[in-house]
């Protein structure tokens, strides 16, 4: 293929329904982007494996092996942004408890435009990630540090009291968010924007619920308030 001509971006399609598969893979042609198209769990590593793709696009039931075992695999290769795709509203909750390195979650049925606003949110976040990390590893000393916890920037590496933390790339960009303004409450929409990329539509600030809960169970429940009907705030304990 002329280099000129080639997609920015190559995603990964990962739905063992036909007719929704290729309306995705369709629709993500048509905004730009390269597509391939993995229909079983084994298809979906070795695709990745092939083509490199910047973003998956998983559907969580598939023949072979499930989602969460493609996005585990997947994850132990390369870091890379997922998007699942979830049978029902609240089964987002339970992926996001297992930790399986999800960055966002859809709920079918979906609308294309949902889709495609997500997948560009997505890719917009990874690149300012990177943009962060280049900041961060161009001056010294890239680190925050708060009551007990500490924020290696540019590592994307957390500490509590002297023992490293494992964060989700996820959790990890909600803490920095929240970090930024301790003690101050940020409301769900602002923290879906500044983590997230995208602003909330109806059911959108459970993503922002299950990280949440995540992340506490990582860095201690009493770290992060809940501010009922408004959002989350990082204590400056
Ligand atoms: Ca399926």
């Amino acid at each position: 293929m002329d280099p000129a001509s080639r997609p920015a971006t190559t995603v990964l399609v990962v739905e063992d329904e036909p007719l929704i598969n290729q309306a995705v893979g369709d629709r993500l042609r048509a905004e730009g982007h390269g597509v391939v198209s993995a229909y079983d769990g084994p298809g979906a590593v070795a695709a990745f494996d092939e083509h490199q793709p910047d973003l998956v696009v998983l559907d969580v039931m598939l023949p072979g092996f499930d989602g969460l075992e493609v996005c585990r695999r997947i994850q132990q290769r390369r870091p890379v942004p997922v998007l699942m795709l979830t049978a029902r509203d609240d089964e987002a909750d339970v992926l996001v408890g297992l930790g399986v390195g999800a960055d966002d979650y859809l709920t079918k049925p979906f609308r294309m435009r949902e889709l495609v606003a997500r997948v560009a949110a997505l890719l917009r976040r990874v690149e300012r990630a990177q943009q962060l990390v280049r900041e961060a590893a161009a001056k010294p000393g890239g680190v925050v540090a708060l009551g007990g916890l500490r924020l290696d920037l540019g590592a994307r590496r957390t500490w509590l009291l002297d023992a490293e933390v494992h964060l989700t790339p996820t959790e990890f960009d909600l803490l920095c968010a929240l970090a930024s303004a301790p003690g101050q409450v940020l409301t769900r929409e602002r923290l879906l924007a500044e983590v997230w990329g995208w602003d909330g539509g109806a059911g959108a600030t459970r993503t922002v619920d299950s990280h949440v809960k995540a992340l506490r169970s990582k860095i201690g429940a009493d770290r992060v308030r809940t501010v009922h009907g408004v959002g989350y705030a990082l204590e400056a304990v």
